[in-house]
This record gives C-alpha cells, structure tokens and sequence, in this order.
C-alpha cells in the first residue's frame, strides 16, 4: 500500500512537472516567436516602402544613385581626385539617364507642352534609348523623352558627361579641376554647370533624391542597418532585371478612347 501511494503521488509529480516544463517552453516560444516576425515583417514592410517610392528605378541603379548622393555630401575639395574615382565607379549610362529623370521630373512626370501628369511610359521598343525613356502624355498625345527640350537632347557633349560633370561639382568649385578632367572648354563647363542649376533647380546633385539612409532618418530610425542588408538581399534575388511597372492599361484604353484629336470636327 505504502508503494501504491508513492506511485500515485510520483505519478502527480511528473505529471505537474511535465505541464509545468511544456508551459514554461510555449511561454518562451510565445515571447521570442512574434518578437521575431514582428521585427522581419518591420523590415520587410520598410523595404517596400522605401522601394515604393522607386518603383521605375532598377535596384542596382537604385544603389548606385544612393553611393553617388553620399560621394557628393562630403565636403567640397579643390581636387577632388578621390571622389572622382568614386562617381566613375558607379556612374554608367543606366545612371546617368536615372539622374536625368531624377533631377528634371522628381516623382512627378509632367507632359512638357500641357504639364498634365497623366503620363505613361512606352514599352522598351519604342524608347529612343535604353537609359532615356519615351512617354506619351494622356492629355494631349504628344510624345516626349527624359531630354525633351533640353540642352542634353543634342549628345554634345553626351548625357555621361553632362551627369559626371554636375556629380563632379558636387565635390569641388573648381571649374578649371572639371574642365580637366572632362577635356572640355572653361567655358563650356561653366555654362553647362549654370545650366543644370537652373533647368534642375538646385546647387548639388540629387537634391530630392533620398538615399536610403536619408529616407531612413525621417521614417524608422531603429531599422536603419537592418533595411540596407534586406535591400542588399532583394537585390540579389531580384537581379538585375527588375521593377517595370506593368502599364496601366485600362486608364491608357480609357483616355484613348475618350480622345477627340487635337482638333475636334464639329459635329454635323
Ligand atoms: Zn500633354
């Protein structure tokens, strides 16, 4: 009888053990597991957002315009030689037409002859060149590029040196250190350089361009590294290829078919 007692109290025992183990695991699931997801799903959810505000530029441009913009806040030299190196090693032809389109437009595409903002890109085979994209406006149906109306629509000099040109001079005054290192006239260069000030309206480059870090500082200080390591992994498993926005083809239909041509007959 004695044993019979200690069994069922043993018995009781481990039971109230067991539980008691299984609750404390399930409490310290409960606590990490959401914390966890709660933080992934931060950083996920900002990544979008931040990528949202780019959804035409390509990630690995996207990239490059943030390393160019943080080139050119350094303080101003006189020979700027390693920054020039820098801009060089990031700056292709996929960034220069990405600064164009940053610097004219900001967010907001607007048709040069009406300034609607019914805007829609055209489809890669009709772009004049792969980096400086075509547009039909929804308004008026004209089309236009990225260089429409600009001194850069002539390619003398090219778009590249035109952008290296304005990154140079987010890293010195000196007119004579560009002019150098482009091959071009003193002159010239500064005209260029007056130019770009006034058709971007700004004094440095990328002005209402944010860098992710930028754009991090305004709305989630906390996540900041962990972000610019999500982005550097989206990219990779995005590749190159990325971010064209499928066109809105109901809205394009839609003004088509609503358009009467520049000049309407009058109804007879
Ligand atoms: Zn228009």
């Amino acid at each position: 009888m004695p044993n019979d007692e200690f069994m069922s109290y043993f018995r009781k025992a481990s039971q109230y053990l067991d539980n008691n183990e299984q609750k404390n695991v399930q409490e310290k699931e409960d606590k990490k597991q959401p914390a966890k997801d709660t933080q992934q799903d931060k950083h996920k959810e900002q990544v979008s957002q931040y990528l949202a505000q780019y959804p035409n530029v390509n990630l690995d441009v996207l990239r490059n315009l943030n390393e160019l913009k943080e080139i050119t806040k350094q303080p101003k030299t006189d020979e700027p030689d390693e920054a020039l190196a820098g801009i060089e090693q990031r700056l292709g032809m996929p960034e220069a037409g990405e600064t164009l389109r940053q610097e004219r437009w900001g967010r907001t595409i607007k048709c040069p002859e009406c300034t609607s903002e019914q805007i829609q890109k055209l489809a890669a085979s009709e772009q004049k060149d792969p980096n400086i994209y075509r547009y039909v406006c929804l308004s008026c149906w004209i089309t236009f590029n990225d260089d429409s109306n600009t001194e850069m629509e002539t390619e003398l000099p090219p778009l590249y040196t035109w952008m290296l040109c304005w990154y140079l001079f987010g890293c010195t005054n000196s007119i004579q250190y560009i002019s150098t290192k482009l091959g071009l006239d003193h002159s010239l260069v500064e005209m260029m350089l007056k130019y770009m000030q006034k058709i971007f309206k700004a004094e440095k480059p990328l002005t209402n361009f944010l860098t992710f870090d930028e754009w991090s500082n305004q709305y989630g200080k906390t996540y900041k590294k962990a972000i610019k390591e999500n982005l550097i992994k989206k990219e990779v498993l995005l590749g190159r290829d990325t971010a064209e926005t499928p066109a809105d083809t109901h809205e394009y239909k839609k003004q088509k078919n609503n358009y009467r041509g520049p000049n309407p007959k009058p109804r007879s």
